[in-house]
């Protein structure tokens, strides 16, 4: 998986200090960000779409990035991010662990800049694109958001959400 290597952890030796700061609601966090594809948020808001009459497509290999949803027909896609490996901003869930502190800014912003050049190169391709954040899905009514979404898959606007 994408970022099975950098947890801690899983460097052997020495490396179980590093487990032992990062809290278990990080840690859990990070887990969730290992599968990536296929979260529980994602799937909840997958099945809300489907409800809708919405029909598409899941981590399409043809366009960049693989987005989440893929709607054909309206020409638009959606991203489901994770809050702790996008950097939500001003997001709670948004934590950055206490140890080594360098690594996890340079990881963070490599994914920052691949979600944005991602976004970039399917809104090229003629995408219309949405980010939408597991912490706007998890645990909480979704419908107003949901309602909102479809509105904008309807509409012929460029972009949705909140960076
Ligand atoms: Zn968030």
């Amino acid at each position: 998986m994408r970022y099975g290597k950098y947890i801690p952890g899983s460097r052997g030796k020495g490396s179980h200090n590093v487990v032992d700061v990062v809290d278990k609601q990080t840690r859990s966090r990070m887990m969730s960000g290992i599968r990536g594809k296929n979260t529980k948020p994602e799937l909840r808001l997958r099945r809300a779409l489907h409800a809708e009459g919405f029909r598409f497509i899941l981590h399409d290999r043809r366009l960049p990035g693989r987005p989440d949803i893929v709607l054909p027909r309206w020409k638009a896609v959606i991203e489901v991010h994770g809050c702790f490996w996008h950097r939500h901003d001003a997001c709670r869930y948004a934590t950055t662990p206490a140890t080594r502190p360098e690594f996890w800014a340079d990881k963070f912003a490599a994914n920052v800049a691949r979600d944005q050049a991602n976004l970039a190169r399917l809104q090229d391709a003629g995408w219309r694109t949405a980010v939408v954040w597991e912490c706007q899905i998890r645990g909480k009514n979704i419908d107003e958001l949901v309602n909102e979404l479809g509105n904008w898959i309807r509409s012929d606007s460029l972009e949705f959400g909140v960076k």
